[in-house]
């Protein structure tokens, strides 16, 4: 007979052999029990899909995976705490010292950062390389390249990088290709379909969608993926099981999201270049985008990105970010809700004049991430805010 307190402790653990729940729970435990010593030795053995401990995988973590890897069309996926933990553990688990990373000048600056201040301390280089320079990329890579990373489209001016002739390229010379799809979303895009051998995400933007996780994501075939799970195991940085449920959760409906917030943002755009007040519209879905003929390409649909640039210069921009009412002034992007941005203030704070025309940006350009919202309320509000 147990004590009382024994019985207190082990109620009602464990989960009910009669319930068939139609959503993965959370599973919040951070260990899982062994029936015997043999289990535990097939699985020290490689042999057995048990869990053991949570930060080597979890159950509801494993759910949020299969979803990215049905989106990305990938064999593997893997969630991390957030995007930036994604793109250290793939460049900490690829690379040793000695090796060169090429990568897209125009990058969203987490990255470069990771880049120039952690990796260039254990002798891992970059070589930073404009987006025009990446189309001929095959003569960019030498012996010491091991990876080409980029992302397409950019941040903030929605540049798109030919997938399929980079990572071409990088095939012929045995180097990794690594694409940031966070701005397009599987939806619109599928790197691995064009032959890239790693998909990243910040899952925190459309993957979720609804501005309440922050989180990451890989996706490549099994091979990558395992090859990089012991960088994620021992830097820690998996994903913990609430927010993987609520990734999880966020990702059936990104379908039906994603073709709202496309139709959305072609309106918005449509619209802004129609406007006096502005000079320039930075739209995919847009003829006069420098790279409407590769986005046509390579995406089946144009995002929910919108940037453009006030006549008025940086005061016309400030201007209307302080005059809009239904989009919010907030960094981040790819939620359910519209939001305005002034990179100058945000990405690009601090930049020179120089380092401004190299990354492609004004002092007068606001970027929308345009929600969910009726396009009519927003086109209504932003034509008040540009009046
Ligand atoms: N990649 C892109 C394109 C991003 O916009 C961001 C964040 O804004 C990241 C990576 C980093 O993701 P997280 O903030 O989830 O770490």
């Amino acid at each position: 007979m147990r004590t009382r307190d024994t019985e207190i402790l082990h109620a009602g653990e464990g989960m009910p052999s009669a319930a068939t729940p139609i959503t993965t729970p959370i599973y919040s435990a951070t260990t899982f029990a062994f029936p015997n010593a043999a289990e535990l030795e097939r699985f020290q053995q490689g042999k057995s899909d048990h869990y053991i401990y949570s930060r080597y995988g979890n159950p509801t973590v494993q759910a949020a995976e299969a979803k990215l890897a049905a989106a990305e069309g990938g064999e593997s996926a893997m969630v991390t705490s957030s995007g930036m933990a994604a793109t250290s553990t793939a460049l900490f688990g690829l690379l040793q010292t000695g090796d060169e990373v090429v990568c897209a000048s125009s990058i969203y600056g987490g990255t470069l950062q990771v880049l120039t201040q952690f990796l260039d301390r254990f002798g891992i280089t970059t070589r930073f390389v404009s987006l025009e320079a990446l189309t001929h990329v095959g003569s960019l890579l030498g012996p010491k390249t091991k990876v080409v990373w980029f992302e397409t489209p950019t941040n903030p001016t929605l540049r798109c990088v030919d997938i399929a002739g980079v990572t071409e390229a990088c095939r012929a010379r045995g180097v990794l290709s690594i694409v940031d799809n966070t701005f397009a979303s599987p939806i619109n895009q599928r790197p691995l379909a064009l032959g890239a051998d790693l998909v990243m995400h910040s899952a925190t933007k459309y993957l979720n969608g609804h501005s309440d996780v922050t989180a990451g994501a890989l996706i490549g075939s099994r091979a990558i993926i395992d090859r990089l799970a012991p960088a994620r195991k021992l830097l820690g940085g998996i994903l913990e099981p609430a927010s993987a449920y609520a990734l999880a959760r966020g990702m059936k409906t990104l379908a039906v999201r994603v073709a709202q917030h496309n139709a959305n943002a072609q309106a918005v755009a449509e619209f802004l270049e129609r406007q006096p007040q502005v000079s320039r519209v930075f739209y995919p879905g847009l003829a006069s985008h420098p790279d409407a003929a590769i986005a046509r390409a390579q995406m089946t649909g144009f995002g929910g990105m919108i940037c453009f640039e006030c006549a008025g210069g940086y005061e016309g921009a400030v201007r209307t970010f302080d005059r809009v009412q239904l989009f919010q002034r907030a960094a981040s992007l790819g939620g359910v809700e519209s939001l305005c941005s002034l990179p100058v203030l945000t990405s690009q704070y601090g930049l020179d004049d120089t380092q401004l025309a190299a990354a492609g940006v004004t002092r007068g350009m606001l970027r929308l991430s345009v929600g969910l919202e009726s396009s009519r309320d927003l086109i209504d509000d932003l034509g008040q805010a540009l009046a």
